[in-house]
């Protein structure tokens, strides 16, 4: 079990559980810091800081944001950022605003391909949340179109496949500027994922990024090697945490930091924030 798990989902993204449930659901599993990164969204921020408090957990405020690299698609973290940042802010709204434009796209292409989804039940399965791949995939098996969420996104979602429909992102050096400016660490979600090369994670570092997620269930041990490696050249921060969008797979705490991993997070934010008056 690991001391934090720097990468947990709600409901207020793509998540199954609200956040409440997945705070109790870290905490049953033992873990004593958690962060809730949910997708281009601090909705589940409030609720998590107050049932962390109650049961004595550490909650780090955290988001996971998808961003634009050269027309590839890369997932930025970012911890301990002001929630209350107005130009974080107004970007994660504005993302928030392309996911439902995008959804409307992603439907119409999916009804060429003859895989009609209605927009209502996919916004359903979102509920608060902005819709995402996820949410039209459970409305996908809903309407009996596929069976599982790994055949949704292997037929249809993933990218490259053809119901996939590209989303307008930000720029990630835009998106790292303003998490900087928010007193916020970054650090690339799941490498191993995307496969990103050395040269790319220079690229990102150049660009101010303060970490890269080591600890992602999806890595392999050579993966993990790897951008250890690349980490310790470039002085990046390991992150890392579970993942976790659902019961069923890797819970809260499977991965994630020791104590010493989340000091090193926590003093780089505060050495990034003006001293208190
Ligand atoms: P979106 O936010 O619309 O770009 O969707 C991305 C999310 O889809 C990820 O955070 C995962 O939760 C989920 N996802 C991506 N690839 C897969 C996959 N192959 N199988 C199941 N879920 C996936
Ligand atoms: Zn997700
Ligand atoms: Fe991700
Ligand atoms: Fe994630």
């Amino acid at each position: 079990m690991s001391h934090f798990d720097g990468h947990l989902h709600s409901t207020a993204s793509d998540g199954v559980l609200d956040a409440a449930a997945v705070v109790d659901l870290a905490h049953r599993a033992g873990v004593a810091a958690l962060a809730l990164t949910d997708h281009d969204t601090f909705a589940g921020h409030a609720a998590a800081a107050a049932r962390a408090q109650a049961l004595g957990l550490d909650f780090v405020p955290g988001v996971e944001m998808s961003c634009d690299l050269g027309g590839r698609e890369l997932h930025i973290l970012a911890y301990f950022v002001d929630r209350h940042a107005a130009d974080l802010d107004s970007a994660l709204a504005a993302a928030r605003t392309e996911r439902h434009a995008h959804l409307a796209r992603a439907l119409a292409r999916l009804a060429e391909l003859g895989f009609p989804v209605e927009r209502d039940v996919v916004l359903k399965f979102a509920g608060d949340a902005a819709p995402g791949r996820p949410h039209l995939a459970r409305a996908l098996i809903a309407a009996g179109q596929v069976a599982t969420m790994d055949e949704a996104f292997k037929r249809l979602l993933a990218t490259g496949r053809p119901g996939h429909v590209p989303r307008r992102l930000p720029a990630v050096e835009r998106m790292i500027a303003l998490c900087q400016a928010a007193g916020g660490v970054t650090s690339v979600a799941h490498p191993g994922i995307y496969d990103l090369d050395a040269a790319t994670l220079d690229t990102l570092q150049r660009f101010g990024l303060d970490g890269i997620e080591i600890y992602h269930p999806e890595h392999s041990t050579e993966q993990r090697l790897y951008y250890l490696r690349h980490a310790e050249r470039l002085r990046l921060l390991p992150t890392g945490g579970s993942d976790f969008h659902a019961p069923g797979k890797l819970g809260p705490g499977g991965e994630g930091l020791d104590a010493a991993g989340l000091d090193r997070l926590r003093a780089r934010s505060a050495a990034r924030r003006p001293p208190a008056a």
